[in-house]
């Protein structure tokens, strides 16, 4: 598997950007990188309409002739980042268009998954459809960061063999990890969950095959779901603009946090905000794996729920369902000193950011019913704004496998950003 330009004739290199581009004379360099934007924007409007568009909708919408539009997504089918389809039925100006959209199974985003209790790979296209995912569980407390990627690379490598053999092209790939990390470098700060401090990440999977002829990137984990929850709001419509403003949870052995503004992710000066996990619920509890005491992990963490009704951290949390479901009392009153600890978590977090709305992901998602009322009565309780407006507690769209999504949406992204870097000039 290489990228090679010397690749046979209709034969795709199976991994990273293609080498089309060389653009020497400066004086080009205007006119060129307008047609760069606005081969982007076309391709976004591609990607982003809810129903196959045409070459006629598209010009009217982004402003651009029709001529114009044209040759741009001649161009993108020449790349295979979009497909033809049948001509439209109906067309208002008397003729059929034909029909346009993200082109299936050609060029797809790696996601790969480094959680405390699993890794996970997978891969989704353009047109949004998972294409693979693959998960192995494990306890990956305190883990050595070199074995975790080699059996990240053990796990990813036969998936990226069979893309290629089946001429799927792989853009990129990222790394979604429950930590702080400087992304430029490529390099996890601070992964208290793992044991990690000072991980290069990056450089460790790019000392691997295939991982050495793709670009990758990192990604934290709570802001990749809150990616992921964005792209499921916006697809199956939910609520309207207003819903793409919330703050998400992504409950796990950590809780991680990611606030979302217009659809847009705040990330802070250094992209770190959002460590709901470590909101001091007392200063005089248990000892967090930060070296704080008394956070909200330690309270409403996967192992605190399981620990706290009476089973043990390596249960499915499904079980601690089960047992709630069942009436157990362990199991409930666990439940109920987690809710009450979100709640003040969430209500500080809403107050300070001014969002009316909490999704919550991960395994609170599945506990949702559980810990709903909870929240409800501290968010009441403690949010100002709760008395002018609606402040609600609701469930991710997008399952537990959204970090996982949101890594292959952050690789498409740069995609649909420079798509000139994947198809061939004009
Ligand atoms: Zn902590």
């Amino acid at each position: 598997m290489k990228a090679s330009p010397q690749e046979a004739p209709g034969r795709r290199p199976a991994i990273g950007p293609r080498p089309h581009r060389g653009r020497a004379d400066p004086r080009a360099a205007r006119q060129s990188s307008l047609r760069e934007h606005n081969l982007s924007l076309v391709l976004r409007h591609i990607v982003d309409a809810p129903t196959p568009t045409t070459r006629a909708r598209i010009a009217s919408s982004v402003g651009l002739t029709r001529a114009t539009v044209s040759d741009l997504v001649d161009r993108l089918l020449r790349g295979q980042l979009v497909a033809e389809l049948e001509p439209e039925t109906v067309d208002r100006a008397g003729r059929p268009g034909m029909l346009l959209a993200p082109a299936q199974r050609a060029v797809v985003g790696l996601g790969l998954e480094i959680q405390v209790d699993r890794i996970s790979v997978g891969a989704t296209d353009l047109a949004g459809s998972s294409i693979f995912q693959l998960d192995a569980e494990g306890n990956f407390r305190g883990c050595d960061p070199a074995e975790a990627v080699r059996r990240l690379v053990r796990l990813a490598t036969p998936a990226v063999a069979r893309l290629d053999a089946e001429g799927i092209l792989v853009a990129g790939a990222c790394v979604s990890v429950p930590g702080m990390m400087q992304r430029n470098d490529g390099l996890v700060l601070l992964a208290p969950n793992l044991g990690w401090e000072g991980v290069p990440l990056v450089a460790l999977l790019q000392s691997h095959q295939p991982f050495d002829l793709v670009p990758v990137e990192l990604g934290n984990d709570a802001d990749l779901a809150a990616r992921a929850e964005v792209r499921a709001r916006a697809s199956s419509r939910v609520g309207g603009h207003a819903a793409q403003s919330f703050l998400y949870l992504a409950g796990g052995v950590g809780i991680g946090g990611a606030i979302v503004v217009d659809g847009e992710l705040a990330g802070g000066q250094h992209g770190w905000s959002g460590e709901i996990g470590h909101t001091v619920i007392d200063p005089d509890g248990p000892r967090c794996r930060c070296g704080a005491t008394g956070c909200l992990e330690q309270y409403a963490g996967k192992d605190a729920l399981l620990l706290a009704a009476g089973l043990d951290v390596c249960e499915p949390i499904d079980r601690l369902l089960a047992a709630a479901r069942g009436g157990e009392e362990p199991a409930l009153q666990s439940l109920d000193s987690a809710s009450c600890a979100l709640g003040m978590a969430i209500a500080t977090a809403m107050n300070v950011v001014g969002v009316e709305q909490v999704v919550l992901g991960g395994i609170y998602a599945a506990l949702h019913e559980q810990l709903r009322a909870g929240i409800e009565t501290q968010v009441r309780r403690r949010v100002l704004a709760a008395r002018w407006g609606d402040v609600r507690v609701e469930t991710a769209i997008e399952g537990g496998d959204a970090a996982l999504v949101g890594a292959s949406l952050q690789v498409l992204d740069r995609v649909l950003s420079d798509p000139a870097d994947w198809v061939p000039a004009s």
